[in-house]
This record gives structure tokens, C-alpha cells and sequence, in this order.
């Protein structure tokens, strides 16, 4: 019994995990769950020792049967892993030939275009490609769209991307002159209020980053930039791996290697402007710490850096 209602409670994770919001169950269905659940019912104490004592104990049938007490809590049983939600694959992408920006407009346009990505964008909002330069020598990798990035189509356009513009800014070069990508190509969606507005932010799920990540790798073969940084913990996850590390401040301590290049871990500027929030001593350490990883970065693509540079936000 107990069996039966495992597989149907598996069933129903699985369902919610695709998105299945309600399921219908007709009347006879529900009998005959009743009647699973009343048979799942623990059998009274002394029942189970009858059993459990074989014919011999059988035999003593005047005994006074002992009293039923209180059912035991059946054992925990280990669960099973939790179902893999049903997300397709991600897609095999194959460059055609030609030179950066023949390779990068046709990689925009089947990305834009991809089915996969544009039923997990909701009417009136846009599926989010990198921006920025083809030559670029530094390229840095968000997490995913948010509410500004899915409506003008752009990332790190919003608050947090205001934050990475400066600190771009910051080491001398403009934000047309680096390569600005995410994880992600849609925003992770939440439920909608009555105003059909999502408030919020989700992390994506693994599934999702695993479809996108084949047209971030692209990108990254059409620019060739010398350093890759990722910019928090998603960023880093979905390059590195899961198990790459255990926080980002572990993740920031050494160079690290994706596609053949470089790779600096440092903060997400999301988590600069949380910090911003608490108080000025906490929104200067995070930023300082941002900003040691940003001059490392200077330094391995030899960009010139000043007396001035080297104390930003000490
Ligand atoms: N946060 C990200 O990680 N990416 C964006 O594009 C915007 C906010």
C-alpha cells in the first residue's frame, strides 16, 4: 500500500517539477485511493505480533489479546532522489563558418529564435543575448535576465547592470569594449500575481542552465576573449560545476579554467547592492573585495592600472 502511494506521490513531483499546476481525479479514482489509504492503515499492535510470532503463538487463542495501543510510526524510508525535472536537453550548436560577426549574427538569431526559450518567456517579453563587443578581451557571465533585461532584451541593464557599468567603467574601458553574457537567455519565471506582474527573482534550476549553456559556450567561441569572470555564485556554478566549490568566497580565491581560458570568480553586483543595503562599512568591504578581483583581472590582460585604480573603495 504504502508502495502504491509512493509511486503516485512521485508521480504528482513529478508533474508540479514539469509546471502541472492541477490535476483532475474522478470520483471512482478517488474511492479507490480511499480504499488504498484506509488498507495503509497500520494494523493494531497485537495483530502484528500474532504474525510476526508464526503458528506456534497462534495456538494460544484464550490468552487474553493484549490491548491495541497507539499505531508505531512506520520507519523513515529513505527517499528517492528527487525526480529530474522534464526540461529538454540542451541543443547541439554548431557555428557556421565565417568571421566573428557573420558566426555571432547567426548565433543571436537562433537563440532569439529558439523555440525552447521563448515558451519560458511570457507574452511581451524578450528572450536576453549577449552584448557587447566581438574583441572583446574580458568577458563577464551573469546569472540570468531580470525584470529591466526580459523587457529591453538586454542584460545587465537594470540596477545591478547601472552597478557592473561603473565598475566596468571604473577599470578604464567602456562597457561597449568588454562582452557582457549570462547563464541564462530568459528570466527564470515565477507564478504571476492577479496583475500578471512576477515579483522576484529566481535562481534557475540546473536543467535550465544545462539548455542554455551550449549558446553561452558559442558565444564565447565567437569572441575568444582572454578572461572569463564570473559574477556570483550561479555564474560560477553553472561554468564550474556544482561541485567546483562550496561559496564564492572559496571560488575567488585562485584562477580557475573554462574553455581553455582564464576564469575569476568575484561578486555578483546584486549582492554588492544587498550589501549597499546594510550598511556603508559592509557595502565598502564587498566592493573592495569585487574590486581586488577586477584589478586581478586588469593585471592578467595587462591593462594599465593606476595608483589611483589600486585604492578604489579602500
Ligand atoms: N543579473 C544577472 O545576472 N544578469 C542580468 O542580466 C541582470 C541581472
Amino acid at each position: 500500500m504504502r508502495a502504491t502511494l509512493q509511486v503516485l506521490t512521485d508521480e504528482l513531483r513529478r508533474l508540479k517539477a514539469a509546471g502541472v499546476k492541477t490535476v483532475s481525479v474522478s470520483d471512482a479514482s478517488l474511492e479507490a485511493l480511499r480504499r488504498v489509504v484506509r488498507g495503509a492503515a497500520p494494523e493494531p499492535a497485537g495483530r502484528r505480533v500474532e504474525q510476526a510470532t508464526g503458528p506456534s503463538a497462534r495456538s494460544n487463542e484464550s490468552a487474553p489479546r493484549p490491548m491495541p495501543v497507539a499505531p508505531e510510526p512506520l520507519p523513515e524510508k529513505p527517499r528517492p532522489p528527487k525526480p529530474a525535472p522534464t526540461f529538454p536537453a540542451g541543443p547541439v550548436v554548431t557555428l557556421p563558418e565565417g568571421d566573428k560577426a557573420t558566426r555571432w549574427a547567426w548565433l543571436r538569431e537562433r537563440v532569439l529564435g529558439d523555440e525552447v526559450c521563448r515558451a519560458q518567456v511570457r507574452p511581451g517579453k524578450k528572450v536576453v543575448f549577449g552584448v557587447g563587443s566581438l574583441d572583446a578581451q574580458i568577458m563577464l557571465v551573469g546569472e540570468a535576465p531580470g525584470a529591466d533585461e526580459e523587457v529591453q532584451g538586454e542584460p545587465f541593464v537594470g540596477p545591478a547592470g547601472q552597478l557592473l557599468t561603473k565598475m566596468i567603467q571604473a577599470m578604464g574601458v567602456t562597457r561597449e569594449q568588454v562582452y557582457i553574457g549570462n547563464i541564462m537567455n530568459w528570466r527564470p519565471q515565477l507564478a504571476v500575481g492577479t496583475d500578471g506582474v512576477q515579483q522576484g527573482n529566481r535562481e534557475p534550476t540546473e536543467a535550465e542552465m544545462n539548455y542554455c549553456l551550449p549558446f553561452l559556450r558559442a558565444q564565447i567561441e565567437v569572441v575568444q576573449p582572454a578572461i572569463i569572470v564570473a559574477l556570483g555564485s550561479t555564474a560560477a556554478k553553472g561554468l564550474l560545476g556544482f561541485q567546483a566549490f562550496r561559496t564564492v568566497g572559496e571560488a575567488r580565491a585562485r584562477w580557475h579554467e573554462y574553455l581553455g581560458r582564464p576564469l575569476r570568480v568575484t561578486y555578483h553586483p546584486s549582492y554588492l547592492l544587498r550589501k549597499a543595503s546594510e550598511s556603508k562599512i559592509a557595502e565598502r568591504k564587498a566592493k573592495r573585495a569585487a574590486w581586488e578581483d577586477f584589478l586581478l583581472v586588469m593585471e592578467r590582460v595587462g591593462l594599465s592600472i593606476s595608483k589611483k585604480q589600486e585604492g578604489y573603495f579602500q
